[in-house]
């Protein structure tokens, strides 16, 4: 029997317009976005980030950097708006040029405002089992699973890609929730005997068809973070063919994507929220 479609686009939608309501009550919420260069497909996240926020009614604030801005120049441009009162969340769009250091400017937010989950702090948090500003990406993940009732307790997840931004946090969230989990990376050997033995496998790699269907097991939730774009369109990183013995399935594009843009405006009233002081501490509670 072929996949349940885990509907990304469906369920983001229904968040967005919890995060409106939310907006709505709170009054004004301010979220910056940082680009620095021209990468194309930072430029669509941005302006899709941007989209979304202001649909939700959180004022956007889209700061753009030249390719060749200096490394003290963006901290300087992280501290004024670590400063500014009107901002409550701060997102600088990864990857940045090679001659800036990245961890150095993640240092730099303030971790209250730090949207994305990238400060030391919240990954400190999560790898605590405190988890407190997360990434969107693995937060969206998490939502589809528990949307769908997929049991997490017990299982066995495996992780393909161990990014700071998706791979680890997921394995962390995942773990915390009492799978039992395996990390797969670019040096992993024998990858398929792996991801053959998933009940949840998340993959987030970067590259179409680095899972092949025959590496999936029948019954396995799949959700496919990979974004490749190809002459055939974008597409994920695990062979379509899966969903015809995975259990359930996210589409590429309308899975996990959507998901992320939804979890990040949560972010963004979750910051507002500690900030107004309504929550003691921006801990996420399930
Ligand atoms: P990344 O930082 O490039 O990390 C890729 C990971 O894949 C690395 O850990 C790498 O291993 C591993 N890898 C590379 N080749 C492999 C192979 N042949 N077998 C197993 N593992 C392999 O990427 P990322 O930022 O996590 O993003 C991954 C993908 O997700 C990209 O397509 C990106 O566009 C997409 N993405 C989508 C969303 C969304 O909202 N849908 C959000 C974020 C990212 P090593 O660590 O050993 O190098």
């Amino acid at each position: 029997m072929a996949a349940m479609v885990l509907d990304g686009a469906a369920l983001a939608a229904k968040i967005r317009a919890r995060v409106r309501e939310e907006v709505a009550e709170l009054g004004e919420i301010g979220l910056a976005t940082v680009l620095v260069g021209e990468d194309p497909a930072s430029q669509t996240y941005i302006r899709l980030k941007h989209q979304a926020a202001d649909e939700a009614g959180i004022r956007a604030v889209d700061k753009r950097l030249p390719e060749d801005t200096t490394e003290e120049k963006l901290l300087e441009v992280v501290e004024e708006l670590d400063a500014d009162d009107a901002i409550d969340g701060i997102l600088v769009q990864t990857p940045l040029p090679a001659h800036i250091e990245e961890a150095r400017v993640m240092r730099a937010i303030d971790p209250m405002k730090d949207v994305d989950g990238l400060h030391p702090f919240n990954a400190g948090q999560l790898f605590f089992g405190e988890p407190t500003m997360v990434p969107a990406t693995p937060l969206g993940i998490m939502e589809l699973l528990h949307e769908h009732g997929i049991s997490v307790e017990g299982a066995h997840a495996v992780v393909v890609g161990r990014s700071l931004i998706v791979g680890r946090p997921v394995a962390m969230l995942l773990l915390h929730e009492n799978a039992t989990v395996t990390i797969c990376h670019s040096r992993t050997a024998d990858l398929a005997r792996h991801t053959l033995d998933a009940d949840i496998l998340v993959v987030a790699v970067g590259q179409a068809g680095v899972v092949s269907a025959d590496m999936v097991k029948a019954g396995a939730a799949v959700l496919d973070v990979g974004m490749n774009r190809t002459e055939a369109g974008l597409v994920g990183d695990v062979d379509p063919g899966a969903a015809a013995h995975a259990a359930f399935m996210t589409p590429v594009p309308g899975g996990v994507g959507p998901m992320t843009i939804a979890m990040l405006l949560g972010n963004a009233v979750r910051a507002a929220r500690y900030r107004r002081r309504i929550l003691a501490f921006p801990r996420l509670r399930r």
